[in-house]
């Protein structure tokens, strides 16, 4: 939330780091990998503390078109792992599309669009709540009569998991139940890494390779995390500290841009273009002011 409240106060000055960071591409290239992070792609989610969760079909649409038009290079997971294991140049506009948590409109809205322009994305996926048949209980009784369908807030099906892995999307493990691993022991933090891996792999039959930190910022997990989704066998993880990549970045907290409904499009160019790289700045004060003011209570 806080996140999404910087870059409502950014809004205003980033034509101005949008200006700066031009000239400054002018003569340093930006070798940098940036990873978009959506969570639910539909209109009927609104509401106080939900204004980050849900981008419109149409705005999300148009800014997929904008990334078609000008050309930006979608890439997967395994292309940036690559691509760091080689020490291969990154080229100029590569992204990487996620979605979280597994709404059902990850489905029936965000993959038509993804495939018309034929880009692939990673899709985060809570084991505990594939195939039910109510809303993610943090939106139930949320949803605006007005706007909404029956598949708003609701999660992924089986089905659809298997359509979305067979058409070559990635899907990763977003935990069991959605806790913030740095609050559980050891061994709870070891059973969700697996318990939830072993799920997808039994619906998709195929492996899963890659790890998404619920909440995944400052204080959400650390380095006892880390070292335990690498020896569980994943690859990478993405968290939601935010910031752009390089070929040199920690492969088990890959950063990410959040993008809003607010963004529309006008924004959502800046954000691409590293505009709110910075946001990770912010996020980072604003868990250590928390963690100071608790210590002197
Ligand atoms: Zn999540």
């Amino acid at each position: 939330m806080l996140t999404y409240y910087f870059c409502l106060l950014m809004r205003p000055i980033s034509p101005i780091i949008d200006y700066f960071l031009r000239i400054k591409r002018l003569f340093w290239a930006d070798n940098s990998v940036r990873i978009l992070n959506y969570h639910s792609i539909s209109s009927g989610i609104k509401g106080k503390r939900l204004q980050h969760v849900a981008v419109s079909p149409e705005v999300f649409s148009s800014q997929m078109e904008f990334l078609a038009r000008h050309r930006f290079n979608i890439v997967d997971l395994d292309t940036l792992l690559d691509w760091i294991r080689n020490r291969q140049p990154v080229p100029p506009r590569t992204l990487i599309l996620t979605f979280d948590d597994g709404y059902e409109d990850n489905f029936t809205k965000a993959f038509p669009i993804l495939n018309r322009h034929s880009f692939r994305a990673v899709f985060s996926i809570i084991t505990d709540y594939i195939d039910k048949d109510s809303p993610f209980p943090w939106i139930s009784g949320r949803l605006s009569e007005k706007k909404g369908d029956d598949s708003e807030g609701m999660p992924l099906k089986r089905w659809q998991l298997l359509a979305l892995s067979h058409s070559g999307m990635t899907i990763a493990s977003h935990t069991c139940h959605h806790n913030s691993l740095s609050r559980m022991d050891q061994e709870k933090v070891t059973e969700e890494l697996s318990e939830s891996r072993k799920e997808l792999e039994e619906i998709l039959g195929a492996k899963i390779r890659y790890f998404t930190f619920p909440y995944g910022s400052w204080g959400d997990f650390n380095d006892r995390d880390k070292k335990l989704v690498q020896s569980g066998g994943y690859k990478a993880a993405l968290s939601t500290k935010a910031g752009h990549n390089t070929l040199g970045s920690d492969l088990y907290e890959l950063r990410r841009i959040p993008v809003f409904d607010m963004d529309g499009v006008s924004n959502f160019k800046r954000k691409v273009m590293g505009v709110y790289d910075v946001t990770g700045v912010v996020q980072r004060l604003g868990f250590e002011l928390r963690r100071l003011t608790k210590r002197r209570k």
